[in-house]
């Protein structure tokens, strides 16, 4: 899973389908994120110490990665990710519909600079 907090995704099924908005959260054990104004739910609370004036509290469920698309800054698009190392080692990503890159997610390391990748298969690894 490629997304992570901050981006910005498109959301490609449900009620919010269309809407293009950040993500807040990510959770990698359920597979879900939490994105800003979307899934939202209205939930009704009595007065408490908490709230004395009680009333309607508005909070946005988690949604399914797979229903997120990640929207490129590059060309706009709501697009799929890949991830890809570079000749020095970092790994990045990147958009598969422009090749723009999406930001590093891991610092250089040798073992995947150029000339150690030659040898080895390349490591081009999607998203789970
Ligand atoms: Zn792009």
């Amino acid at each position: 899973m490629l997304i992570r907090t901050g981006d910005t995704v498109e959301v490609i099924a449900g009620n919010d389908r269309g809407e293009r908005s950040r993500v807040i959260k990510v959770d990698r054990a359920t597979g879900k994120a939490i994105v800003e104004g979307v899934n939202g739910v209205k939930k009704h609370i009595r007065r408490s110490q908490k709230y004395p004036q009680g009333g309607v509290l508005k909070k946005d469920m988690p949604v399914q990665l797979s229903n997120l698309k990640f929207v490129c800054t590059a060309c706009g698009g709501a697009v799929r990710l890949g991830a890809r190392f570079l000749d020095d080692g970092v790994k990045e990503r990147f958009c598969k519909k422009c090749g723009a890159s999406a930001g590093q997610i891991a610092p250089a390391k040798k073992a995947h600079s150029a000339s150690a990748t030659a040898k080895g298969k390349p490591a081009t690894a999607g998203k789970k």
